[in-house]
């Protein structure tokens, strides 16, 4: 690209997915400023996305294929990729080998690495890190409505009288639809908006009422709320005859006695302004999702918006939030263990079938793969030989992470595709395969309301860096299925994953782009973005107003839910709860954001917030250091005393890595409890023990 030209691209980071114009300056770096064409922003960026031109640059960049710490050409890499993926399946099946893949892929690479993993090695093991940041929602989502379909559209969190949040420190972790909303309420005063969340956070500065409640007490709060929707008179009548399960669902509201660690009034004050105020959106994001009862909490928020019909209208709706950049796409390209491309189901025969033989596939598992836990738990169990890691750094943010990076470490055979060597994980491979990054590679990506963008290339590939797209089609070209993944662009793997969105439209499925199938090229090239699904006869909007869900029965499904204790039960030994997040300035392990010098002034080391009380109990100083201790690690950190946290509370961020910060890995302590449903660990709820830190 032409020093000065400027390019329309997408955000490297979160799901509100921004609009980004990069003007490349021709020494490898470029301006970056909000698109005030996208949907999503217009012109507006964060921090974060306001420092994506200081990460750019070679300095640490893999620039080639690495073979055990010596640098080679592709044809041996790639040739040894495949053959010991060849011999392990030969020896051990298909279900010996496993991809571990990743929300910062776009579409046409998830796309590409699930045909290679299900159609042609003939396994389901291929997982996403995505599966820490929404499998709950995916789960709920394909109960209540037969398919993972986001009912609604950002604007609706403008139109909103009422916008409850849930589990979400928008202000830090999708600060752009913050901004949104913070833009609206000024707009209109009357605006309500209620912060759910046991810390008291930056987003709490929006907040007309801070609701406390205790960890994971979330299906508690939602169940007297249904209850008391329908003692208040407010059931829809209308919207019943599109509602299966309501009786059963308000029997199990009405018998939950969980805790909710609220008092009664703030409770009345929450129950009746929702009730009251027809325009709710509830929009919610990991404090809900990361939980052995992730499922359980989206399905008990869905219930309340299907029982009262606010869903799919102007201003109304449950709203997930995603945590990655192309989240969404990796669900919609079958990125998962569990499902198949196009929303199609892999457990179901017909779904199976038709991907089958679009794919002229030779085989397709019958059953769900190892979800992200699972798998890594399999790697260790030596059950899996054979493992290829993209564009994540599993060792430093699974839980129990030493577990997780003594499995690598242990596994036959590594392969790890990466834009650095440097991460916890890559330092594990047996070959390091370099991944063209942001900026430098082509694709689309979808984001938290459906809408579909594209990234787009504005600096050169460095060394000898490809796309992942490509990498994957060479390794399965060499796998012996040349016209399977004979692709030459990213276009043709879009045109045929939008093929594939016809047939499964009409299996009942909700992602169609099969309007998009006639794109050519340069249409590929020029694509604005577009929300789905893109029909001849539709484009965007809103699902469900009308009733129509895609179950069998046509119906949405209440489902009875009841809350649970978290799986970890403090005690003596571990008293206090962990929670863990993420901070303003920082992504993931800081791989990228960690290069920005005025993105690393926000908050410089890893810390753990602690109430006064409980600091004053322990004897812990503020700025202080810190010992934090769980059944499965320790780390050191900073403290901060602050009343954000309730007592028996802590709060640590996440993004510190053994290659930033060896003592303050957080994931090193989480257990490695998991949603039954979703299979999503439990990353808010984690017992440990305190005490101040004496160097020895
Ligand atoms: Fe990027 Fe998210 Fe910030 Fe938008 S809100 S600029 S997508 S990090």
């Amino acid at each position: 690209m032409r020093a000065g030209t400027e390019v329309r691209t997408t955000c490297a980071y979160c799901g509100v997915g921004c609009g980004v114009i990069a003007t490349p300056d021709g020494k490898g770096g470029a301006a970056i400023k909000g698109d005030t064409d996208h949907p999503a922003n217009r012109g507006r960026l964060c921090s974060k996305g306001l420092a994506l031109g200081e990460t750019l640059g070679l300095e640490g960049r893999l620039l080639s294929p690495r073979i055990n710490g010596r640098d080679a050409g592709w044809d041996e890499a790639l040739d040894l990729v495949a053959a010991r993926f060849r011999k392990t399946i030969a020896e051990h099946g298909p279900d010996a080998v496993a991809f571990y893949v990743s929300g910062q892929l776009l579409s046409e690479d998830y796309y590409v690495a699930n045909k290679l993993m299900k159609g042609f090695i003939g396994s389901a093991n291929i997982d996403s890190n995505s599966r820490l940041c929404m499998a709950s929602t995916v789960a709920g989502h394909r109960r209540a409505f037969g398919t993972d379909t986001v009912p609604g559209v950002y604007e609706d969190l403008e139109e909103a009288d009422l916008v409850v949040l849930v589990g979400s420190n928008l202000a830090w972790c999708h600060p752009v639809l913050y901004q949104r909303i913070a833009a609206a309420k000024q707009a209109r005063p009357a605006m309500r908006v209620v912060n759910i969340d046991p810390r008291r956070t930056a987003t709490c500065d929006l907040a007309d009422l801070h609701l406390a409640i205790d960890p994971g007490a979330d299906v508690a709060l939602f169940n007297r709320l249904l209850a008391r929707i329908a003692d208040a008179g407010a059931l829809s009548a209308e919207f019943s005859a599109h509602v299966e399960g309501l009786e059963e669902s308000l029997a199990a509201a009405r018998a939950d006695q969980g805790r909710t660690g609220l008092g009664e009034a703030e409770i009345a004050t929450f129950l009746d302004l929702w009730i009251r105020t027809e325009k709710v959106v509830t929009v919610y994001s990991q404090g809900v999702n990361q939980s052995t009862s992730g499922t359980d909490k989206v399905n008990a928020i869905l219930n309340c918006h299907l029982s009262t019909g606010r869903i799919g209208r102007p201003g109304m709706g449950p709203f997930s939030i995603t945590g990655q950049p192309n989240a969404m796409g990796g669900r919609e390209v079958g990125g998962l263990a569990n499902m198949l491309a196009c929303h199609l189901d892999i457990e179901d025969p017909a779904h199976r079938s038709l991907v089958r033989s679009f794919w002229d596939a030779p085989t397709m598992p019958e059953k769900p793969g190892l979800k992200a836990v699972e798998m890594f738990r399999a790697v260790a169990e030596g059950r899996i030989k054979a493992l290829w890691i993209m564009g994540s750094n599993p060792a430093a943010t699974l839980p129990d992470a030493d577990a997780v990076r003594g499995a690598i470490a242990a596994c036959d055979f590594v392969v790890v595709s990466d834009l650095f060597a440097t991460t916890d994980t890559a330092r594990l491979a047996d070959v390091l395969l370099p991944a063209a990054g942001w900026g430098e590679k082509d694709g689309t990506v979808t984001n938290s309301d459906r809408t579909i963008s594209r990234q787009r290339g504005f600096l050169p590939l460095p060394g000898s860096a490809r796309p992942d797209w490509a990498i994957l089609a060479e390794v399965g070209r060499r796998m012996g299925w040349k016209a399977a993944f004979d692709y030459a662009s990213p276009a043709e793997i879009f045109l045929e994953y939008a093929a594939l969105s016809g047939h499964a439209a009409a299996q009942g499925r909700d992602f169609d782009i099969s309007a998009l199938c006639g794109l050519d090229r340069s249409g590929y090239d020029a694509l604005a973005p577009v929300r789905w699904p893109v029909t001849a006869t539709r484009r965007g909007g809103r699902f469900f107003a009308d009733g129509a869900f895609f179950t069998p029965a046509g119906k949405a499904r209440m489902l009875p839910v009841t809350s649970r204790a978290a799986s970890g039960h403090v005690d003596v030994e571990a008293p206090f709860v962990l929670n863990t997040g993420r901070i303003r300035d920082q992504w993931h392990t800081m791989t990228r954001s960690g290069r920005a010098p005025r993105l690393n002034r926000h908050l410089a080391e890893p810390f753990l917030e602690i109430h006064p009380d409980d600091a004053d109990r322990l004897g812990i100083r503020a700025a202080h250091l810190v010992e934090v201790e769980s059944r499965h690690g320790r780390a050191i950190l900073r403290a901060m005393v602050t009343d954000r946290v309730s007592p028996g509370q802590v709060f640590a961020p996440m993004h510190w890595t053994a290659e930033h910060a060896p003592t303050g890995r957080i994931d090193a302590l989480v257990a490695p409890f998991t949603d039954p449903i979703s299979g999503q660990p439990e990353s808010k709820a984690c017992p440990v023990a305190l005490r101040p830190y004496a160097a020895t």
